[in-house]
């Protein structure tokens, strides 16, 4: 009950942030914290969904005739960096550098991105005074700052003196208190959302709030520690239909005396995994976990890979992905559903052909969609599978956000957001 009041208040509380449409930004600079997080590999950006995920409020910036000023943090260089001199192996700073994405944005806008190899400082400052209305500058990787992650008040007034305005666009680290993301508001006035921050908290705002049913959550990846939180609050928003896969399915076994072999297990968190069984029986949620697997010995990985029921699981194999069986109980659970979410993996993903479960969920919320509910994906790996089987444009909504996506769904403020105007 207090749980429901809370989710009311924070859907009202998050419906009604002002936004970049809400506010004169012509001449003005207007500093966009977006998301350009996005995987690099040899020099080559993998999957560019953030960067396409920023252009309407970028392209918006820029028709109004704002100075347009982009932040984002890439990974996390100085976490990195400690840990490589702790182990003594080398450290490469240019992995961390946003000059890449530049020139990936540039083409994407069909106009030059300046590029400035610092985000605070002299050289900054004099770039941005030298902008026109609708020019844009990317800023240097916010986190090769300390100040950014401890959200530095002298940090954030440096960020704060570059601009007139202040857009959060990055729901992807909404779910953090940085400097750029919640320090910077309290010297940059007005704060406003962005487009892309907007529909993120549409989407998920809606399907927190008032879904139309039959409502199904199918949640995967290897920790159920990571997801406690979200999946009580998914029972307790009485989703249809809960869909367990990936590693974490296992945790479940084994609380439930079955034999797992070696596949991945939280044993502390089998005590947890018996509580969530007995509060979706005790709230009329169905909990489906899978009925076969993909397994592997772990002497010979490829050659040995089978597909199995899982209580014909002996102490040598691990398993690595849903089976075929299940792929197709969890594609009949979707259908009829109204409102789908999905966040995680059904296995290994990264590891051919390991992928196979995950893509056959991904194909199956697109055939759902293409019938009526309304999906939202979320996370690296299941908007990876998604992009991988070309279904993207069959999702209703790709969130940009992994961590933001979980803890809005459980019902936890989110202080990139909060730190925003209302209406
Ligand atoms: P998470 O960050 O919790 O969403 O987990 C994602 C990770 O879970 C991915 O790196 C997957 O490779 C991994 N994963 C999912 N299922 C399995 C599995 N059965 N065995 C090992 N790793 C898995």
């Amino acid at each position: 009950m207090i749980k429901s009041l809370l989710f009311q208040c924070l859907f009202f509380i998050y419906m009604n942030k002002q936004t970049i449409k809400d506010i004169d930004i012509k001449g003005k600079r207007v500093f966009i914290r977006v998301d350009f997080n996005v995987p690099i590999k040899n020099g080559v950006i993998e999957d560019d969904t953030r960067i396409k995920g920023a252009l309407p409020t970028v392209e918006y910036a820029v028709e109004q005739g704002a100075k347009v000023i982009l932040a984002s943090h890439l990974g996390r260089p100085l976490k990195d960096r400690k840990k490589a001199e702790e182990k003594g192996l080398p450290y490469d700073e240019s992995k961390y550098s946003l000059k890449i994405v530049a020139e990936n944005l540039s083409e994407k806008l069909g106009k030059e991105v300046k590029f400035a190899s610092d985000c605070i400082g002299e050289e900054v400052k004099q770039i941005v005074a030298s902008l026109n209305d609708g020019d844009v500058v990317l800023l240097e990787n916010l986190r090769l700052h300390a100040g950014e992650e401890k959200n530095d008040e002298d940090f954030s007034r440096q960020l704060s003196e570059l601009a007139d305005v202040y857009v959060n666009d990055a729901f992807g680290t909404a779910h953090r208190a940085h400097a750029s993301t919640a320090g910077i508001t309290k010297f940059v006035q007005p704060a406003v959302a962005g487009l892309l921050m907007e529909k993120e908290l549409n989407f998920l705002g809606k399907a927190l709030h008032n879904p139309e049913r039959p409502f199904v959550a199918i949640l995967g990846g290897a920790k159920v520690s990571d997801k406690i939180p979200v999946i009580k609050s998914l029972i307790e928003r009485k989703v249809d239909k809960l869909l367990i896969g990936g590693a974490m399915a296992y945790t479940f076994f084994k609380a439930n005396g079955m034999t797992v072999g070696k596949s991945l297990v939280e044993d502390e968190m089998m005590p947890t995994a018996l509580e969530i069984v007995k509060q979706a029986d005790e709230a009329g949620v169905q909990l489906l976990l899978p009925t076969d697997h993909q397994v592997v010995d772990s002497y010979d990985p490829l050659n040995s890979r089978k597909t199995i029921p899982i209580e014909f699981t002996n102490t040598g194999l691990v398993g690595l992905d849903i089976g075929v069986e299940t792929a197709a109980t969890f594609a009949h659970a979707l259908e009829g559903a109204k409102t789908i979410i999905w966040n995680g993996p059904m296995g290994m993903f990264e590891e051919k052909p390991f992928d196979e479960g995950t893509i056959a969920i991904a194909e199956a919320v697109a055939d759902a969609t293409g019938k009526g509910a309304t999906s939202i994906v979320g996370g690296g790996d299941s908007v990876a599978a998604v992009n991988q089987a070309g279904l993207d444009d069959k999702i209703s909504h790709i969130s940009t956000g992994g961590g933001a996506t979980l803890e809005f769904l459980a019902g936890d403020e989110l202080p990139g957001v909060a730190a925003l105007n209302d209406k």
